[in-house]
């Protein structure tokens, strides 16, 4: 068996999601994401459990292996206890540790993921801090978000929150402790080498294509390139 799939069978997603498949496609059947994407819970497990390692490669510097929404409906119906969803899952571990994410349009959306971690958890110690989501980068929230992004300082005042200030409420700064003890679990979890390699491979690719960081980022927020249904 080769290193790249030796890789794949120790991740413990692969390890929990997978038994035996028959093939019988009731994964695709259920699945949202085959619905609306060029997408295909059961040729991905049929192409795992042969060990097929030129389709496993494939697939780790395609597109489709970010299609899957992680909804879990997968695992409700399969006859025989797999759990594609965690397949892909491990397929995507696999691509971010090989560095072969920034060969797909939407695998290079790591960087975008990478950024706002970076940002949002460890700069301020929230999943998402609303002065940071930029309305540009989301017209699909309408013009109301971009109203409280231009006052925020008075919707802060009218929900009642501490906002970015030391001491108790909601969206208060986090103690500088507390921001230490978070990127201590980072480094000790793997995280941080983890983000690490994003950064490193989404700079390379942005090299390769002279562009800079700030396109780059910009361009897995916009990016389509039609062929994704
Ligand atoms: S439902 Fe289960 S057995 Fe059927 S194709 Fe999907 S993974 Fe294989
Ligand atoms: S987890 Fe992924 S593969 Fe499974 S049903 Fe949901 S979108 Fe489809």
């Amino acid at each position: 068996m080769s290193e790249l799939i030796e890789k794949l069978k120790q991740d413990i997603h692969y390890i929990e999601g997978m038994n035996s498949c028959m093939n019988c496609g009731v994964c695709t059947a259920i699945c949202p994401a085959a619905e609306f994407y060029n997408y295909d819970p059961r040729t991905i497990v049929e192409s795992v459990q042969r060990n097929d390692e030129e389709t496993i490669r494939t697939l780790i510097h395609s597109d489709m292996i970010w299609y899957c929404g992680e909804c879990m409906s997968c695992k409700t119906r399969c006859p025989r206890g797999n759990t594609p969803g965690l397949i892909i899952m491990a397929l995507r571990k696999l691509a971010q540790d090989e560095g072969t994410f920034v060969h797909s349009e939407k695998g290079r959306q790591q960087y975008a993921l990478k950024r706002v971690i970076d940002t949002h958890i460890l700069e301020r110690g929230y999943c998402v801090t609303p002065d940071l989501v930029k309305p540009e980068m989301h017209p699909e929230q309408g013009p109301v978000w971009e109203w409280v992004y231009d006052h925020m300082d008075d919707v802060m005042e009218r929900v009642h929150a501490n906002f970015r200030k030391p001491g108790e409420g909601a969206l208060r700064e986090i103690d500088a402790e507390s921001m230490d003890e978070l990127h201590k679990i980072f480094d000790v979890t793997g995280g941080t080498a983890f983000l690490q390699n994003i950064q490193t491979c989404s700079e390379k690719k942005a090299a390769e294509t002279g562009t800079d960081m700030e396109d780059y980022f910009l361009h897995t927020y916009t990016d389509n390139n039609g062929s994704h249904a």
